[in-house]
This record gives C-alpha cells, structure tokens and sequence, in this order.
C-alpha cells in the first residue's frame, strides 16, 4: 500500500454460495462472523500501522495519523441469511457495502453468473434487504448481480448504489461486465462503477491480459458514466490481477497511465477513490 500510495481499501468478507436452506444460511452468517473477527485481530496486531475505518472522514483522520484504513465489507448477501436482523447487527460491527449476490441466485436476488432466473430480478425479501441497507446507510453493491436483479435495484433503492468490481461489457462482453446502457442509468442515479482487474473479464485470451487491456475498459467506463462515476475495484486476493498490475504495490502504473492519457489531478482523485467516497457520504447521510 505504501509503494502503490494508496490510503485505504476495502477487505471483503466473502462467502461462497451454498444452499438456502436454514441449516446452510446459519453457517453462512457465522463465516461472515468469523471473518470480520480475523479482520479486527489482524487490525489489533498491526495497530501502529492501520485501523478499521467505518466513514469517508475516517480515511482522512487516519491519513493524517499516518495509518493506512481498512473498510469491511460483505460480499454475497447469502451471509445475511434469512432475517433482517442481521443486517443491523453487521453494521454495527463496521460493515458498510454488502454484495447483494455472488455467482449463484440466493435468498435476495438473481446473479448474472447463474444459467437460470429464480426471481427474475430481486425477491420479495430482496427488496425489504434493500429498503433496510438504506434505512441504515450501508451501500448496496450489484457487482455479481444479474441485469434484471440491477434494474430492480435502481428502482427500488433511494440511495445511489455502487457496482464494486466490474468492468465494460462493450469492451469484452462478460456476464460480470456492465452494458452502456446500465453504466448510464448507474450514473443518473449517482452511483459509482469500479473498474475489475480480474483478467477473464477483460479480454477472451485470459492468460495475455495486461495493463492496457484494463485501460481500455477504464477509459470506456469514463466516456460513457462520466468522471463522477467511475472508480477502481482491483479484486486482488479474489482472482484480480494482470501484467502490469498485480497488487497495491503496482496500482502507481495505473496513475501513470491516467497522467499520460491527459486526466488532471482532480480526475484522478475522483477515480481514485474520491467518487467512491461521496456515494458512501450520501448513503451514510440517508
Ligand atoms: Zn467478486
């Protein structure tokens, strides 16, 4: 992180689709559980060097501290499980983005991964999930999500949305991507989408994916979104990953590159992060 400059990001709590049944979704919410404790002890461990940051001011009191921030997040609301409750209870521990899905439908919604539709978009308790991550002020992530589950989303939710990790479907079309069309109404809608370092779904010949591959999907993003809607999400550790651009440490180059397409300061900073952090200020506001 101090090599690649970068200030703070986000651990995902991820959980791997299972079954929905009681039994399953019980010891999905434990997982979720068991993981945000790693994430505290490992903050405690390294205590003179980060901290959990919950808000967009926590990021800059922490920077002035000279620690480096982790967000906590959720990804696949399987980990929810069955009760509302939950989700209160996450977000009093720190959690402040849940992916609604991973690659199978669950309980909340339709994934874009999966070969058939179960609700055809979000489920009736899809849509309570999604009143309650507004009512608390968690953002809603739609990464993973199927287009018809997006579109119910961007119905239904009062609050701009973020799409964490996922990049053009004009560009290399992918069930992961997001349309032109979808990049548009997420932008009039005020949210943020963040382009995927994840090498299948930048190009059909996995294995030579590079730096400029990724690029083209950036700029795409950026010319049909706008600057105020577009970000980074690189999932390293989760598959992410290309030449040019393997971890923290590497994402200088993708500053680099911005800098010579002729993007100033500003720009950057919104892509960096700085558009990420309004929408999460106005979903925190409610
Ligand atoms: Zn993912």
């Amino acid at each position: 992180m101090r090599e690649g400059k970068l200030d703070g990001q986000y651990l995902a709590c991820w959980v791997r689709q299972g079954p929905c049944d009681e039994e399953n979704s019980l010891k999905a919410i434990d997982r979720v559980d068991e993981l945000i404790r790693h994430i505290y002890r490992q903050v405690e461990m390294n205590g003179e060097q980060c901290a959990i940051a919950r808000t967009p001011d926590d990021l800059s009191r922490l920077k002035t501290e000279g620690k480096k921030a982790f967000y906590i997040g959720i990804e696949n609301g399987y980990g929810i499980g069955k009760d509302l409750k939950n989700i209160t209870r996450f977000h009093d521990a720190g959690v402040t983005y849940i992916t609604l899905c991973h690659t199978r439908n669950n309980d909340i919604c339709d994934s874009s991964s999966d070969t058939t539709a179960r609700w055809n978009g979000l489920s009736p308790y899809g849509r309570k999930v999604v009143k309650e991550m507004n009512r608390l002020g968690i953002m809603i992530d739609l990464s993973h999500a199927a287009e018809s589950t997006f579109w119910d989303v961007l119905k239904y939710s009062k609050a701009p949305v973020i799409v964490s990790h996922s990049s053009a479907s004009a560009i290399y079309r992918h069930d992961r991507n997001l349309t032109d069309e979808q990049l548009r109404a997420l932008a009039a809608h005020g949210g943020v989408a963040q382009a995927c370092l994840v090498d299948e779904f930048l190009n059909p010949d996995a294995k030579k994916t590079n730096l400029t591959d990724f690029m083209k999907h950036l700029l795409h993003m950026v010319e049909v979104a706008g600057i105020d809607h577009v970000g980074i999400g690189s999932d390293f550790d989760g598959g992410g990953g290309v030449k040019g651009c393997n971890g923290d440490n590497d994402f200088i180059n993708i500053t680099v590159r911005l800098l010579e397409h002729g993007f100033t300061e500003t720009d950057i900073a919104k892509i960096w992060g700085g558009n990420f952090l309004r929408v999460m200020k106005q979903v925190q506001t409610k």
